[in-house]
Parts: C-alpha cells; structure tokens; sequence
C-alpha cells in the first residue's frame, strides 16, 4: 500500500483534492478525531467503494468539547493513525492544527435545529454546534462529492444530514453501519478509558438496547420500556444514565411504533460517558 499524502494546510488539501477532481477522480471524505480503530476504518472501506480517493481528516475540534469535558486527555496518536490508514488504502490525510482551523478572530457558529434538538443536547449544549460548524468547514476546505459518518454517532448523522440540506452544501452523506467488539460493545475512543471491570459492564450496554428495542417491536408500553432499560443499565453497573430514548429514524421526532425507529442513549461508568443506539423494526 501507498502511505497516504499528509497535509496539515487548507491550501494544500485544497490543492490535491483540485487535481483528482480535474483528473475526473471522485473524492470521498471521512472526518475523525483520530485515535483510529476499526469503526474509523470501516468508514474508510465504505469511503474507498464509493470514490475513486478516500480523504480523512484528523482533528481534535475543541468547539465541540465543552470546559469540563476530555479534550486535553482526549488520546492522540498520530504515527499509528497514518499506519492504519496506510494499510486501509486511504489517499490524503488532513491533520490541521487549532490555529489552522481556528485561526485568531475566528467568530461564526453554525447551529443546526430539528434532529439536534434533545438527547445530547440536553446534555450537551454546544456539542452540535461545534460538530456542524468542523464538518461544514472541512466540506467546504475538501469539497468532497461524499463523505462517511457512523451510525455510531446516530444523532450526528441526523445532524450532518440537515446540515447539508439546508446549507445546500453539495455532499452525499453515506451512514455506516456501527463496528462492534465480539461482545456487541460498540468501538469508540472512549473505550481506551474503560478498565477491565468498566468493560465488563459497557458490554451490556448493546444487550440491553437490544432487548428494549425488541420488546418496543413487540408492543411494549414505551414509557414503561425506558423506565426499564433504565432500571436494567443501573443493575449492570452504569452510574448514572443521561436518557435512553426512542425516536423516528430519520427526524429523531416523536417514535411511532408502525415506522422504523432507533433507540438511543447515553450513560456514565466512572467518568467515562458512553453512547449507543440500535434500531427498533416498525410492528
Ligand atoms: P470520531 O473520531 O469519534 O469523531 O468518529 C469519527 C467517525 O467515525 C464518526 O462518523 C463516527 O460515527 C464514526 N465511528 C466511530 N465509532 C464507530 C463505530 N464503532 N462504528 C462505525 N463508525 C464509527
């Protein structure tokens, strides 16, 4: 495999992605914080079936951390992440610094509504913002024709998806399905912070989406379910859960048990904070 191209300047990835588009090449996009696992590299694959070049940006995007959130231990491993994508196939990998993207003076915020209303934001009031306003300038900085975002991330890509309608930003959002461990633990960066015993635990947290959501399917009152799956996250050693929700799959409005839904939550063990979500099939 080719190492891929690194640039850290807007200039120079506006300059590679320019000549592969000239070239008639078609340009996929796939943003990360790095600390890359195999849910980053599934993105990649995915990315790599759709175009012609795969860019990957790695950025640590402070506007979307909160003050007392993880941004400074939040983990950073660059050599690794270029080997990883080296072996993946990736072409380009965009490493900007804070000053590239963030340089002094910097004063605009996008803020999106409808699917980012809720859940995190409940939690986290910024967060979305910070997220629309990285993506929609990496759009702009790539201009790719489509990029890849995980289901991981459920609520985010809801959120990119708007975004990218409202603003008429010309990218095709592809979502991809979640990577999980052997146990249906769903891969994330945060995983670094769990210890042996944390782990354990966060394994329940996909068995329990996965029960709730089926017993959702099956006609269970939805209150009564949440209240539920809230009981079985406590009794599996989750400290304190933010929500456990069930929303319509495309607008995360109000769930309507005869369309497809998603069930989507959030919870601490220690201080690390953990999100998943499934899918709850129409009855
Ligand atoms: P992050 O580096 O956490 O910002 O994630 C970058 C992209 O990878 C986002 O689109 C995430 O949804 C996606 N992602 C993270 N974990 C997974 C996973 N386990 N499976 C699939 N995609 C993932």
């Amino acid at each position: 495999m080719n190492e891929p191209i690194v640039v850290d300047s807007v200039t120079a990835l506006r300059s590679q992605v320019r000549d592969w588009r000239r070239a008639g090449l078609r340009v996929a996009m796939v943003p990360t914080m790095g600390a890359l696992h195999d849910g980053h590299i599934s993105l990649v694959r995915i990315a790599l079936e759709r175009a012609e070049r795969c860019v990957v940006s790695i950025f640590v995007n402070p506007t979307q951390f909160a003050p007392a959130e993880d941004l400074d231990k939040y983990p950073r491993q660059l050599a690794r992440d270029l080997d990883r994508l080296r072996d993946a196939g990736a072409h380009l990998a965009f490493t900007p610094g804070v000053g590239e993207m963030y340089p002094a003076g910097f004063a605009t915020k996008i803020s999106v509504g409808g699917p980012s209303r809720g859940l995190e934001t409940d939690f986290r009031p910024n967060f979305f913002d910070g997220v629309a306003t990285v993506v929609a300038k990496l759009f702009l900085q790539a201009a790719p024709d489509c990029a890849v975002f995980g289901e991981k991330d459920y609520q985010q890509l809801c959120v990119v998806r708007q975004l990218c309608r409202d603003l008429d930003l010309p990218v095709e959002i592809i979502g991809a399905p979640t990577v999980r461990d052997a146990h249906g633990l769903a891969m994330s960066s945060r995983n670094a912070y769990l210890g042996e015993a944390e782990l354990d635990i966060a394994r329940k947290f996909n068995v329990i989406l996965r029960q709730t959501a089926a017993s959702l399917t099956a006609k269970a009152d939805e209150a009564g379910a949440m209240d539920a799956a809230a009981n079985a996250l406590v009794s599996a050693g989750f400290q304190k859960i933010d929500y456990v929700a069930a929303r319509a799959s495309v607008t995360l409005g109000p769930w309507q048990r005869h369309r497809d839904g998603r069930l989507l939550a959030a919870a601490w063990l220690g201080t690390t904070r953990l999100i998943d979500n499934v899918e709850i099939p129409a009855s």
